[in-house]
């Protein structure tokens, strides 16, 4: 390794590995042939306290794997999961966790490289990731991080010279994510899997210490800590739901209890609305649909407080009793949530009883004429700036029928009538829409451009793009080609778990 990289700024304290054996095995990266870096990510770098300058001089060896940067000490996670609906047994397979960056404000963060290699957990898999899939994850998560949502995030990517075999041979990456933490629902049930109290119990202390400190002298941690992990998970996917944002893969081992949007694969932002939207090839019942994700996050949930049962009480009804008074708060706070946001899309800062209604009275015109999710919002805050009248265009084809703009019209005087009851005025509710409605999110067919150019060598669009999500709000001309939705004719998107 060279000198220099050792002062990046890495502090590296390593808390997971002192917790039971059976949560983790010591592992290294597998060396890979040529790393070279492709993206730092210079804003990240410098909030956790490293030299982006160096990182990207230096970088290619540590973010490739090659090279254990000085105080890691790298390791695979175990956990389980419910993967669409089936429990089984996981772990890292393919990413190992150097340790966690301490960064300057005493933020704790993971620094994980995805497609290091082969791990014990690795079952049938190659360990690898391939390019397009690696970028995809950083520039979707970077657009969710400007929107305000929390998210797991891309430090870097580098390329590793071999190629990785899925359909076709592909060029293969290494990603460092950059997360509050790794613990998953799915690592709650490998804990209590295991068998043993003190496993689970040492494991609900650390996440405790690392999300919660404020209930380390709770009489009741597990309850409380379910209660914190409900609440951070409806705030999250209702944010989700507010963007149009799809998952894709909602399974235990892939939702965080820090309350971050974790692993990207097949996530896509809606087009069209359309409560049902799919995009994943492999989610056949549509279980990951984009309407089916609030209730999703709350199965998910249940099997968190399954997991912790043996910490609430000794007596098993008891406890159950216990996580069910919490569960079963999640549907309201959910909406809360939600309808908090949908007030927000649409101008209001105050409450009114009819709120919810006309919020869902334009989601049905939305629906009924496959308006496009994110420039029907953004175009909603420009129509109430000019007073304009007509129904938006929508995506399914340059406008609404002559019936679709009346009910359109309709629904604008309830809206219109509703917004002059805000206090704070016109130009305030304006404001309010545009700090909350994006012009810019990652478009799906901006993001496939951006990494078949990738593949073949050419990052540039994939720089473009990233530039482009990371200023979602503001309408400048640089931005303009990367607001329009999809073109005409490009059919359903798809998206292929493609890792
Ligand atoms: P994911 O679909 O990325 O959430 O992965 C689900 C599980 O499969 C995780 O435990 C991964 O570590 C594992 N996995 C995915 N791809 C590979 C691979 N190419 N090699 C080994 N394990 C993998
Ligand atoms: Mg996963």
């Amino acid at each position: 390794m060279s000198v220099a990289i050792h002062r990046a700024g890495w502090r590296f304290d390593n808390s997971y590995t002192r917790l039971p054996e059976p949560l983790f095995s010591r592992e290294r990266p597998t060396a890979v042939s040529d790393p070279a870096l492709v993206v730092v990510n210079a804003p990240l770098a410098a909030e956790l306290g490293l030299d982006p300058d160096l990182l990207r001089d230096e970088g290619a060896g540590v973010f490739g794997g090659n090279e254990i940067p000085p105080g890691a000490e790298p390791i695979a996670q175990a956990y389980a999961g419910h993967q669409f609906g089936h429990f089984t047994n996981l772990g890292d397979g393919r990413a190992i966790l150097l340790g966690e960056q301490i960064a300057p404000d005493g933020r704790r963060a993971d620094l994980h490289l995805k497609g290091a290699g082969r791990t014990r957990y690795s079952r049938g898999g190659d360990g690898r990731a391939a390019l397009g899939p690696m970028l995809r994850e950083v520039v979707v998560s970077e657009g969710m991080h400007a929107l305000g949502i929390p998210t797991t995030r891309g430090l870097a990517v580098a390329t590793t010279g071999e190629e990785v075999l899925r359909a076709t041979p592909l060029p293969g990456a290494v990603l460092t994510r950059v997360a509050a933490s790794h613990l998953r629902v799915g690592t709650f049930q490998f804990a209590r899997a295991v068998g043993e109290t003190p496993v689970l119990e040492a494991l609900l202390r650390h996440a405790i210490a690392r999300h919660d400190p404020d209930l380390a002298s709770s009489g009741e941690p597990a309850v409380a800590f379910l209660d914190a992990v409900v609440e951070r998970q409806a705030a999250l996917v209702a944010r989700w739901m507010l963007v149009g944002f799809v998952h894709g893969v909602m399974n235990t081992d892939n939702m965080a209890v820090s309350g971050e949007t974790i692993d990207y694969g097949p996530c896509a932002f809606l087009d069209a609305y359309d409560p049902t939207t799919v995009f994943s090839s492999i989610d056949q019942q549509g279980r990951y649909a984009y309407a089916n994700q609030p209730m999703i996050a709350h199965w998910n949930l249940a099997r968190l407080a399954e997991s912790l049962l043996p910490l609430v009480h000794a007596d098993e009804d008891a406890a159950i009793e216990a996580v069910r008074g919490v569960l079963d708060t999640f549907p309201a706070r959910f909406e809360r949530h939600y309808l908090a946001g949908g007030r927000a899309k649409l101008g209001l800062a105050t409450a009114e009883d009819g709120d919810r209604d006309l919020f869902a009275g334009l989601l049905k015109w939305m629906h009924d004429h496959a308006a496009d999710f994110t420039a029907m919002f953004a175009g909603l805050a420009a129509r109430a700036a000019t007073h304009d009248g007509d129904a938006p265009a929508v995506a399914a084809g340059g406008g609404a029928s002559a019936a679709g703009a009346d009910a359109f019209a309709a629904w604008r005087t309830t809206w219109r009538a509703r917004l002059s009851r805000e206090p704070g005025g016109h130009a305030e509710a304006v404001a309010r829409m545009r700090r909350v409605n994006p012009v810019v999110i990652p478009r799906n067919h901006r993001v496939e451009e951006a990494l078949v150019a990738a593949e073949a060598g050419d990052m540039e669009p994939f720089r473009r793009l990233l530039d482009a999500v990371r200023d979602p709000f503001a309408e400048t001309a640089a931005n303009e080609p990367y607001r329009a939705g999809a073109p005409a004719g490009c059919g359903r998107y798809r998206t292929f778990c493609g890792t």
